[in-house]
């Protein structure tokens, strides 16, 4: 018999807590050291001279980004959520468009389409990749859809090969929010450059990191050059650069400095061996979950290579007859994380439910173009409502500071759980 669960009175698997992540190390602090010494700490000007451009470590860290994942064009900013906003600017998106978009990611996804006066449409996700397909996307295009936000979610590539297809058709354009999947691949490119503007963040949540910041690519020039008009001013700039396509060249300053350029140019170095750990970590504790009762541990799609930023995992309660919050609880009680889904589904948001974005009146939901037909109700994704409220258990469980001691554990107090749902069953 399997011993007595951590949650009623039993010696939990774990009592020390898991390392956190921390992928810092002599290499950056002296990239850091080596920004102070020169003193310039941002090289950026708003206005069209060559420092529009940014300082040294921001263009080298560029012209690093688009050799290691082969893209044309990456252009750094401050965040993820900047580069997402910069990209839905770049595509020319505005007022009375639709922006078809996950509702499972971080919610800067999908307001990246409210800050243009545009509004989000939420589409269906898989229930084995939680992203969005074309199949979903396909049910909410309409003749105000202009573009797509595809994320991919917990670092595994979205189908694109069908979704990039059916963008072409209709004449769409697609931003692939790839901030949790540095290094991932699909169909052998990497992702981030599988549609026309791809993401990716570097705050310290991620893979790898500077802190904050977020790297937007593209291998479309015009793009990239938009790209880099919005991150600095674009307004101050359109006249000595000879803009003539005026249209959201509303400027912020988006710029990243050059120590967290320095920083990011040396995690870059690192994320093939930091995704190798993850990888194999994956593999070694998908191996000891496969064939427990009551769980699916990730599906990684045959044509594509996951990048791993957290492992899901999908949770029946009607096979095991123990409640998903019961479960977490055990697990945790054996001293390991587990989290009740992700993000609550977004449409379910104040913001939509309210309708309250951009003033007081409800802009821009309220546009006569939206009137009875936008709808952010429950229901309208079902299957991401299941996920989140039913069966997705999420957790740091594969991160490259963890041994594979420290994996045996987990799956060793995922064993320890789930042989013991009599008990679980029974406990009040
Ligand atoms: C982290 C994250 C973002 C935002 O990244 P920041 O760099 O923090 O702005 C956007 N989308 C997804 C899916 C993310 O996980």
């Amino acid at each position: 018999m399997t011993e007595q669960l951590a949650l009623l009175g039993g010696q939990p698997v774990r009592t020390t807590p898991l390392p956190a992540y921390n992928t810092l190390g002599p290499e950056e602090r002296a990239a850091v050291n080596a920004v102070m010494d020169s003193g310039v700490l941002s090289q950026f000007l708003g206005a069209w001279t060559p420092d529009f451009y940014g300082g040294p470590r921001v263009q080298q860290l560029e012209r690093a980004w688009e050799a290691h994942f082969d893209v044309a064009h990456a252009v750094s900013m401050n965040s993820a959520t900047s580069c997402l906003y910069a990209a839905v600017g770049a595509l020319d998106i505005g007022p009375g468009d639709e922006v078809i978009v996950s509702p499972y990611t971080m919610s800067a996804s999908a307001a990246a389409a409210l800050v243009y006066g545009a509004v989000p449409v939420f589409a269906d996700i898989d229930p084995d990749t939680f992203c969005l397909t074309a199949e979903t996307i396909t049910r909410c295009i309409t003749p105000r859809t202009r573009a797509i936000i595809v994320v991919d979610i917990f670092g595994q590539p979205a189908d694109f090969a069908p979704i990039m297809a059916l963008a072409r058709q209709h004449g769409l354009k697609v931003i692939e929010d790839n901030a949790q999947g540095p290094g991932a691949r699909y169909h052998g490119r990497y992702s981030g450059t599988l549609a026309d503007i791809g993401v990716f963040s570097l705050n310290y949540h991620k893979t790898i990191h500077s802190g904050e910041g977020g790297i937007a690519v593209s291998n479309d020039a015009r793009l990239a050059e938009k790209l880099r008009l919005i991150r600095n001013h674009a307004e101050a700039v359109a006249e000595a650069k000879g803009e003539t396509d005026l249209v959201n060249l509303v400027g912020y300053n988006y710029r990243m400095t050059e120590i967290e350029a320095a920083i990011a140019g040396e995690q870059l170095k690192k994320l093939p061996a930091l995704l190798a750990t993850r990888q194999s970590h994956a593999a070694r504790l998908t191996a000891r979950l496969a064939g427990l009762p009551g769980i699916t541990p990730p599906k990684v799609r045959a044509d594509a290579e996951h990048g791993w930023y957290v492992y899901a995992i999908k949770y029946d309660a009607k096979a095991t007859g123990v409640p998903r919050a019961k479960l977490v609880q055990a697990l945790r009680a054996e001293g390991i994380p587990a989290a009740e889904g992700y993000v609550k589904p977004l449409y379910l948001q104040p913001m939509y439910q309210q309708r309250i974005a951009i003033g007081r009146d409800g802009f821009p939901f309220n546009l006569p173009a939206y009137a009875g037909s936008l709808n952010y109700a429950r229901g309208i994704c079902p299957t991401c409502e299941q996920m989140h409220f039913e069966s997705l258990i999420y957790a740091d469980y594969i991160h490259a500071s963890l041994s594979e001691a420290d994996v045996d554990s987990i799956a060793d107090a995922w064993v320890k759980v789930l042989g013991n749902l009599d008990a679980l069953r029974e406990a009040r």
